[in-house]
């Protein structure tokens, strides 16, 4: 508690200066039926008979006031409710995800932050931190390789002249030019192989086309002419349909547990959305590493997930070691499955 009592105490503190002081007063009326509503028998938002303080049927506070104290006190409320479940979520999703889905599912639902929102959160905070560190490909790079590409043929066309003067020279003096014919030849066959790079047919190179199936053709040739476009549809598909990852993965976890009763598919959506919500953490903090340059200590991170997986399993569903070694490696494999079939679909829905 006690960086984050001592933050909150301050914060409060400021909070109520602002929303009792000067501003408060200075906004407010004097007093009456303008300021609230405060002598209400039954709830403004329901109109159950009141009980007490709060609403015995929708929850919402019997009386409430139209001031600019009352907004500000509802922001700091909003702010501390999220906080404060932040700071319980987050230190058991790290070291103790097993206890706290358990515990999640078992009813203690408004101690943490629900998968589903936390979820969202990290899927906000992924695709941020890999945009602000170009990871998704930012528009200039695709134009920097083609610039490098181009400077590269213009070098190696130099290259050539050079040879092939070379060449002439050598003949005219009625010299052997076998050698310097084999190094042109080989000099044209480098710049072809950059030219196709620089184009993009090596992608579709016409050999390639004749393996892809017709169906298939159109849709390569659409991502080789639009590269940056394609690009940013498929990121857009990717953060709009991440929600894709949950269904996609729920089955897998049946296979994991075929006679386990006791555990339904709720279960195993929470214990997914809070795993896949840990993954995406640990590719924000990865982003953050590399953005400040700690590169070996973000490769670090690679390592995590099948200690997490086997400690999520293990507490989750309550197994012994064995159980939930095998299980890890099963749900490790199912992973990149997963992973795999949501990639290929964000990419038919993006770059169609
Ligand atoms: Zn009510």
């Amino acid at each position: 508690m006690g960086v984050r009592g001592v933050l909150m105490g301050g914060i409060e503190a400021v909070g109520d200066a602002v929303t009792g002081g000067l501003l408060a007063r200075a906004v407010e009326p004097k007093a009456g039926e303008a300021d609230g509503y405060t002598h209400e028998k039954s709830c403004l938002n329901c109109g159950t008979k009141l009980t007490g303080p709060y609403c015995s049927a929708c929850g919402q506070r019997a009386h409430i006031h139209r001031s600019v104290r009352a907004f500000f006190q509802d922001f700091l409320i909003a702010l501390f409710n999220v906080e404060g479940k932040i700071w319980r979520t987050l230190p058991m999703l790290a070291w103790k995800p097993g206890e706290m889905t358990r515990r999640y599912i078992a009813g203690e639902r408004a101690r943490f932050i629900s998968p589903v929102a936390l979820y969202l959160f990290t899927v906000f905070a992924m695709f941020a931190i890999l945009n602000f560190n170009g990871a998704l490909g930012a528009p200039g790079q695709a134009r920097n390789v083609k610039v490098g590409l181009d400077s590269a043929i213009t070098e190696q066309q130099q290259e050539l002249g050079r040879l092939e003067m070379k060449r002439g020279i050598e003949a005219a003096a009625g010299r052997d030019v076998a050698e310097l014919d084999k190094e042109i030849a080989g000099q044209k066959a480098a710049i072809s192989t950059t030219q196709n790079l620089a184009t993009g047919n090596s992608v579709a190179s016409p050999d390639v086309n004749r393996k892809v199936p017709g169906l298939l053709r159109p849709f390569i040739r659409h991502v080789k002419d639009n590269p940056q476009l394609v690009s940013m549809k498929v990121q857009d598909a990717a953060s709009k349909f991440s929600w894709l990852l949950i269904p996609i993965s729920v089955p897998f976890m049946w296979l994991l547990f075929p006679f386990r009763r006791k555990y339904n598919t709720y279960d195993h959506t929470v214990f997914v959305t809070y795993s896949l919500s840990f993954m995406m953490m640990l590719v924000v903090f990865g982003g953050i590493f590399v953005a400040v340059g700690m590169t070996s200590l973000a490769s670090l991170l690679f390592f995590v997930p099948p200690f997490h997986m086997y400690r999520h399993l293990k507490g989750a569903y309550e197994l012994g070691r064995f159980s939930a070694v095998m299980r890890t490696m099963a749900l490790v494999t199912f992973a990149f499955i997963a992973v795999g079939l949501f990639a290929a679909a964000t990419v038919a829905i993006g770059a169609s």
